[in-house]
């Protein structure tokens, strides 16, 4: 990136080691200094014990991990800054509890003999973490993206019988994101509407395409409902003479429907017990600035601490979003410990609700403890545990954001930096830094690049040992540190 190479010409020129001492105080220094992979690491473990089921919102798991939070905040002296002078703030979230895994199986009538095929979690099938609880076993029917949207001449229900029948959909919508309309397509690519349309259609299950945990569909009052993974599309499809890959790109090709029964029947199990008056959280602590005039300023910092909770498997979510989470918290102790504060103040949110759809951050921006028009920016950290390089996305936008974070990682940690223009997605929200920039904030995101090690993305498999290079978080901590504090003090 140009800016990259501007800063560190300039590092170069003007920061001989001798010269961060008197930028840096040397308790700022040793404060950063003192954000350890080690102790990273410690939280993370802590946060993947199966004690906090997963962090799904609304568990009594994620209960207790937002007390362990606020435990340290208390620890470190961090000011509450939730509801009541607490430091949570509650807002209505209903859980749904899954029992068991279930079950999801193919059966196949040949020549009068009836072949029953069980598939296994977590890669073949996925529990809806939503899903009413019952049995169903029916006709598949596959209904593209499951959307009828005729005001765009899209129908993929036209002129197809789905009563009592299970529905295959994919997520996401025909009109791909560089579609010129792809605005108009985002109401029907939301998993509630896709949902909502099938019951509206008869429809009494649904085998969703690709098999990730995935919180974010509300729950399905009288409907089952599984994630199928490539093996079980494709068998899904045998002996109709397409193919699922082909038919999907030509869906988005043309913008027109493929829709046809299966000519074969699946079971779906599902076993879960729904809580329609849970309440969640989201964790808000301050340390506050110096300055008499400036410390009604404030940067605040978030990472969402809630996971993919416990569908009939434990989600122990390490690098989504564990990492984050212990990233900030290291963050706001070092601050909480300096005996000189920075000027403006420096505000952390640990953000409930995210997995199940942004709603956490969305009450936030709905009902800020914090105002508004003091908040300086919000920097939002989602799976920043696993690369070698660092990034700023959208700071290209807030050259006052970005210039103190790319001096942080020159002065220290000489990682690559790169960043990007803030932009709000043409497509579905995805993130608490989007939910933020569309409420008018300036937004921005720490991230890893570069990954070294698998993602394993809402799987079984995001543990610690498997998806996390624990040097990259401790970088991107002390720079976050670091570059908070410059733009503190500007
Ligand atoms: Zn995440």
């Amino acid at each position: 990136m140009r800016y990259n190479i501007l800063i560190a010409a300039l590092s170069i020129a003007l920061l001989p080691v001798s010269s961060l001492a008197q930028e840096y105080p040397k308790e700022v220094v040793d404060a950063a200094h003192s954000i350890s992979s080690h102790t990273l690491m410690d939280y993370v473990h802590e946060m993947c014990l199966p004690t906090y089921e997963g962090r799904g919102a609304g568990s009594e798991g994620y209960t207790k991990i937002a007390n362990w939070v606020a435990d340290h905040l208390s620890q470190w002296g961090v000011q509450p800054t939730g509801d009541d002078n607490t430091y949570f703030q509650k807002y209505p979230w209903p859980y749904t509890e899954v029992l068991a895994p279930g079950e999801v199986e193919l059966i196949v009538v040949q020549k009068g003999d009836t072949i029953r095929k069980p598939y296994t979690i977590p890669d073949q099938f996925f529990p809806g973490s939503n899903s009413d609880s019952g049995i169903v076993e029916a006709e598949v029917v596959y209904v593209g993206f499951g959307i009828s949207a005729p005001e765009l001449g899209y129908d993929d229900y036209k002129g197809i019988d789905v009563k009592g029948k299970i529905v295959v959909f994919a997520s996401e919508s025909p009109a791909k994101s560089d579609h010129p309309d792809v605005e108009k397509w985002v109401p029907y690519s939301l998993h509630q509407y896709k949902f909502k349309n099938a019951l509206e259609k008869g429809a009494a299950g649904v085998l969703y395409v690709g098999t990730i945990a995935n919180p974010s569909i509300p729950f399905q009052k009288e409907m089952v409902y599984a994630h199928i993974g490539d093996q079980v599309v494709a068998e899904l499809f045998y002996g109709t003479g397409k193919e699922y890959g082909a038919l999907k790109n030509s869906i988005h090709k043309t913008i027109k429907p493929a829709s046809m029964s299966l000519k074969k029947s699946a079971r779906i199990v599902a076993q879960t017990v729904h809580h329609p008056n849970t309440i969640t959280s989201n964790v808000l602590g301050l340390v506050e600035g110096s300055d008499p005039d400036l410390k009604d300023e404030v940067i605040l910092i978030g990472a969402h601490l809630d996971g993919q909770g416990n569908p009939g498997v434990l989600l122990p979510g390490a690098l989504d979003n564990a990492t984050g989470v212990a990233n900030i918290m290291e963050v706001a102790r070092a601050f909480a410990q300096l005996p000189q504060k920075p000027k403006r103040s420096v505000a952390f949110i640990f953000i409930g609700a995210e997995e199940t759809g942004l709603i956490g951050s969305n009450y936030f921006v709905n009902n800020p403890t914090i105002p508004k028009e003091k908040t300086i920016c919000f920097i939002n950290l989602d799976m920043v545990g696993n690369g070698r390089g660092l990034a700023l996305w959208g700071a290209e936008s807030y050259p006052h954001i970005l210039e103190p974070f790319a001096k942080a990682n020159a002065d220290f940690v000489h990682r690559n930096f790169s960043s990007s223009p803030a932009r709000i997605p043409r497509t579905r929200p995805r993130s608490d830094a989007a939910v933020f920039l569309k409420a008018g904030y300036s937004a921005v995101s720490v991230g890893a690049t570069e990954r070294v090690k698998p993602v394993n993305y809402h799987h079984p498999d995001d543990k610690p040992e498997n998806t996390i290079t624990p040097e990259i978080m401790e970088d991107a901590s002390q720079v976050l540190f670091l570059g908070v504090w410059n733009l503190a003090n500007r």
